[in-house]
């Protein structure tokens, strides 16, 4: 990590601009986020607090960022023509209710975690250092997170439909039959536990078995796996949505029908484990298709 020798010298207090600038004057050869990052670890001259506030404040702002824009068009006639299941829109005071359990749920259980986050990244090897890795290198270790986090969700949350552990644990997410964007972590201490061990202890394995792993890689990954619970929690399904693309590509289509259905569709991101042990319940834009094509038959 780039560290600042002449305001350390003269002891005075100095802003993050005078940081930032300074590091720009000796490092010509970082872009613009590489020096607003490493201008944020000399300003706080502590790697654990800067890790730790970092990771929580892009945890809520994509978390309840990437949610908003589903709660505005919950509240738009135009959009009800998307949603899976239009006869269960949620309310904005369910909607309330969920938000201030996820927020109790990330101040009591996921900051205390999140503060243990730098020891250990650093512990086992992740680098926090400037500059950062080649796009390329990023791309590739996401993807195999990617498929990586989808296989421990897929039997993880396949064993927490067991009748007890359902009870006792899972029931708590089930809460809501028809998902929205808010609903992804809306769950017990010990499920959010046991999940985000594939994504945020996968990272960690990957850094302690090549060495090879950037934090931002790792802040990367996070974020598109946010945006992807929420996604296929909020209750949408667009002509545009991934899996139309994509077709191995999960989305709302096929975990709203878990929520629906409760049992079946199990893996997060990607259809193929459900699809080849038999577990795919089908999926939301075939149901709706149904009525469509009855519709045709009909008029032919
Ligand atoms: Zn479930
Ligand atoms: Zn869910």
């Amino acid at each position: 990590m780039i560290r600042n020798s002449t305001f350390a010298a003269t002891g005075m207090p100095v802003s993050y601009t005078d940081h930032f600038n300074e590091i720009a004057q000796y490092n010509v050869q970082l872009n613009l986020l590489e020096k607003a990052w490493a201008a944020w670890y000399a300003y706080m001259q502590n790697d654990v607090l800067a890790t730790g506030i970092m990771s929580f404040v892009m945890h809520e702002l994509v978390y309840f960022g990437r949610a908003l824009p589903f709660i505005i068009m919950d509240q738009i006639p135009y959009f009800q023509k998307y949603k899976i299941q239009a006869h269960k829109m949620p309310t904005l005071a369910e909607q309330w209710q969920c938000a201030k359990l996820v927020l109790l749920s990330h101040f009591t259980v996921e900051l205390p975690q999140i503060w243990l986050f730098h020891p250990t990244a650093q512990y086992f090897g992740m680098s926090t250092s400037v500059p950062f890795p080649a796009w390329q290198t990023m791309a590739y270790q996401i993807a195999i997170f990617f498929v990586l986090e989808d296989t421990w969700h897929y039997w993880f949350h396949r064993a927490l439909h067991t009748p007890m552990l359902y009870k006792k644990i899972h029931k708590l997410h089930h809460q809501y039959s028809a998902p929205f964007g808010l609903a992804a972590e809306y769950a017990s201490p010990i499920e959010t536990m046991i999940l985000a061990f594939g994504a945020v202890g996968v990272p960690i394995v990957w850094a302690a078995v090549t060495q090879n792993l950037h934090i931002l890689t790792m802040y990367t990954w996070i974020i598109l796996r946010l945006f992807q619970a929420i996604d296929a929690h909020s209750g949408y399904e667009f002509p545009w949505s991934l899996h139309h693309v994509l077709p191995f590509w999960a989305g709302a289509d096929h975990h709203d029908v878990h929520h629906e259905k409760f049992l079946g569709n199990y893996s997060s991101s990607f259809r193929w484990w459900d699809s080849v042990l038999g577990t795919e319940v089908g999926s939301a834009s075939d149901k709706m298709a149904k009525p469509k094509k009855a519709a045709m038959a009909k008029a032919q």
